[in-house]
């Protein structure tokens, strides 16, 4: 049974379990199910394994990066790569946006509906693009590390990684010091990942427990819209990028992602994925590491296209609860406003919101309504996170494909990189002492 499949299971045992709880009340407040299972079990099991893919990302960033710059060898397919990703991913997140307005203003989605009573949501401000733009360079790698600034990090693997190259011979060690740790780090990766089954059924158990059901069906033409958009944008619009750019088979794109997918919905953390995306891009669809490397954990800070679809949805629903015309030029910026913020966002939980707020704050629309959509956001987290990080796979294959750096071999291999779990974690005493 392969490791997807495993995660499968999990998840629809966490949605079985997590929903008879939420519906039959078992969990109320203070309940012994609430307690101990819910906020116990559930939650440190889920927990200790997003802490275990976060432990991953840093170092596994760091060695990647710095194997793939030196695998590159070459500054200016470094400077290629690098602006390719970025206008795949700015024009990939700017179609996401421009087609959630435009279905959401064709529904007519909130209008005519009356104001539910809005929890409260008092807006937090993404950094501005000047501090991002500083940041990229860290006065300190090693706290820069330790906050898993993803940009900083980034930047000072490529460094070293450029400065290893200058130095030349007598850095060979070196670089075969770097990549046996990358090795060690996926093989890291591979552990963590065995355990999915059980921690997903427990994250996802707890989402369900928690889920607000009782203001779905206030919100059921928001969520509607909105997993309809991001359903499109994942199976066409992603799926016509690929084939445009790049001729490969969308349908073995889509059936190897899922994992990552999997990953992204049960954490709702493009940022605690890219253990997993990187794995995925690479050993499943061919990658080269020395562009996965890169395109993997930009993507995860700077490409978004699902929290975009959301930011789209989300501003015409409550522009038209509030009964304000944004207009033409109202929806540009918010346009404009989304893709800028998606570049100085992590992609961490509930980033979105913080999004939505800049956005807000920039149209004239009041922060308070994004209170209205609060109660669902957690759900529409998960589903968002899992297109954000199919659009950085999108992204990574392409251009790989255009770098001559995709081994088509096994991208065309439906079982290439095929996790199993548990069967996978053999070690290899022999010829670690040959
Ligand atoms: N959770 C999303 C991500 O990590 C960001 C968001 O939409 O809130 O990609």
């Amino acid at each position: 049974m392969s490791l997807t499949l495993k995660v499968l299971i999990g998840m629809a045992l966490g949605i079985i379990v997590g929903l008879g709880l939420n519906l039959s009340g078992l969990n109320s407040a203070g309940s012994f199910s609430q307690l101990y299972l819910v906020d116990g079990l559930f939650h440190t099991i889920g927990k200790l394994f997003i802490n275990a893919l976060k432990m991953l990302v840093v170092p596994l960033v760091f060695f990647s990066l710095i194997s793939g710059v030196c695998g590159i060898g070459d500054i200016k397919a470094l400077g290629r790569v690098g602006s390719k990703s970025f206008a795949l991913y700015m024009l990939t997140t700017a179609i996401a946006i421009g087609v959630a307005i435009m279905v959401a203003v064709t529904v007519g989605i909130g209008e005519g509906m009356t104001l539910p009573a809005a929890a409260d949501f008092s807006g937090t401000t993404a950094p501005p693009l000047s501090s991002v733009l500083i940041n990229i360079i860290p006065s300190n790698p090693i706290q820069a590390m330790a906050e898993g600034n993803m940009l900083s990090i980034i930047f000072f693997s490529i460094l070293t990684g450029i400065s290893i190259l200058m130095v030349g011979k007598q850095a060979g060690k070196l670089i075969e010091g770097i990549e046996i740790a990358n090795a060690v780090m996926m093989k890291m990766v591979t552990i963590v990942m065995a355990a999915a089954p059980y921690a997903v059924f427990a994250l996802i158990a707890k989402a369900m427990a928690d889920l607000g059901i009782a203001l779905l069906d206030q919100l059921l033409g928001y969520v509607l819209v909105l997993v309809g958009v991001l359903l499109l944008h994942l199976f066409v619009t992603l799926m016509l990028v690929l084939k445009v750019f790049s001729g490969l088979s969308p349908a073995l794109f889509l059936k190897k992602i899922r994992s990552a997918q999997l990953f992204a919905f049960s954490t709702a953390s493009s940022n605690a994925t890219i253990p997993v995306t990187l794995r995925t891009v690479t050993e499943r669809m061919g990658v080269n590491n020395s562009i996965a490397s890169f395109t993997v954990p930009f993507g995860a800070t700077i490409n978004m296209d699902g929290t975009a679809i959301m930011q789209g949805v989300a501003t015409v629903f409550i522009a038209n609860i509030y009964g304000i015309d944004l207009g033409l030029t109202g929806y540009l910026t918010v346009i404009f406003m989304s893709v800028l913020a998606s570049i100085g966002t992590a992609g961490v939980p509930g980033v979105g919101l913080i999004m939505l707020s800049m956005v807000f704050a920039q149209v004239g629309l009041p922060i308070e309504g994004i209170g209205l959509i609060l109660g669902v956001d957690r759900l529409m987290d998960m589903v968002r996170t899992a297109v954000n990080v199919s659009g950085d796979a999108v992204v990574s294959t392409i251009v790989a494909k255009s770098e001559g750096k995709l081994d088509l071999a096994v991208y065309q291999d439906p079982l290439a990189g095929i996790v199993h779990g548990a069967e996978d974690l053999q070690i290899n005493t022999p010829s670690y002492h040959s």
